[in-house]
């Protein structure tokens, strides 16, 4: 059996304009189907970014096209790729060697107004929510907004109530620090940061406190492991080894349950150096196996965000 990889975040969406640059690998994006295949990956979770021209009058029409768009990259695809909505879908990964999947995921909620709204993103196949991007939004402050010291919104405690009952995922990366702690406040159950690292490590306002990370992990939720060198490093150039690092930092402290990958591929100018596209990602894993066990080093490479996956998404 061979393990079971996946990519908590990543904004190829938006660098494709046609299915089939995607599938014969024309572009130079950060990932497409022959990286995906080349790092067996199983599991990718794919960002729909609602481009900053649109906020906020367009964000709903803007997200629907994504959606559009999202489905037209999936039917065109091979029979071995399927979206994942449910516990049984992640069964279909599990069982069948040969089986990729995508997850939907909205970075950024402007769309989100209404509970009727979500709902019907909910049946698009929408599993996880970003709450915000950087900006304020309907539901929450983003971490641009800090000055005025906002959290969720009583509508935003609303949509993470409904996001809870529902079955999908509630991410807080890119959320405001005060919006951080209502999340954890009213989350029923764990939540994700999909693309955030250590804060005391590379003290960028996307990253996160040590005591946010504890609540995450009291909650039983988990970090995705950000390649972006300006998350992975003060100064200079960020490699592979601070994305070691990171990782570290997190097990030595809180153990192996809540570390994962959320590379932000293709959200990014450029990957950490040895981390340059999805392709490379078999190289992180050999560097983890120099310091982790096979059972830990599973764990953070994806088992860590399929326990959280079953946990959360719905049944059937
Ligand atoms: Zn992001």
């Amino acid at each position: 059996m061979s393990m079971f990889i996946v990519d908590g975040h990543c904004d190829t969406m938006m660098r494709i304009t046609e299915p089939k640059e995607f599938y014969n690998s024309f572009t130079d994006t950060h990932i497409n189907w022959k990286y995906i295949q080349d790092a067996g990956v199983k599991l990718e979770i794919m960002a729909l970014f609602v481009e900053p021209q649109y906020k906020p009058y367009q964000s709903l029409v803007r997200t629907v096209e994504l959606i559009g768009k999202f489905h037209q990259l999936l039917d065109e695809g091979p029979k071995n790729l399927i979206l994942v909505k449910n516990k049984k879908d992640l069964e279909k990964l599990t069982n069948d060697n040969s089986v990729v999947g995508f997850l939907m995921a909205l970075e950024g909620a402007e769309a989100i107004t209404s509970k009727e709204i979500l709902r019907t993103l909910f049946a698009c196949g929408l599993r996880l929510v970003t709450l915000t991007w950087n900006q304020r939004n309907h539901l929450a402050d983003g971490v641009w907004e800090k000055e005025t010291g906002g959290g969720l919104t009583r509508l935003g405690k609303e949509i993470v109530a409904e996001l809870n009952q529902l079955g999908i995922v509630v991410d807080v990366s890119h959320l405001s620090e005060k919006g951080f702690w209502d999340v954890v406040e009213v989350c029923s159950g764990p939540f994700v940061a999909s693309h955030s690292n250590v804060y005391n490590i590379a003290s960028h306002p996307r990253n996160l406190k040590d005591e946010q990370i504890h609540a995450l992990v009291e909650k039983g939720g988990i970090i995705g492991i950000n390649f972006c060198p300006h998350f992975l490093k003060n100064q200079g150039n960020a490699t592979i080894s601070d994305v070691m690092e990171h990782i570290d930092y997190i097990y030595q402290r809180w153990g192996p349950d809540n570390i994962a990958l959320g590379s932000d591929f293709d959200g990014i100018s450029e990957g950490a150096r040895g981390l340059e596209n999805l392709s490379k990602l078999p190289d992180l894993c050999d560097l983890l196996a120099k310091k982790f066990t096979s059972a830990e080093v599973e764990k953070i490479m994806g088992l860590n965000w399929k326990r959280l996956l079953q946990e959360i998404l719905p049944s059937c």
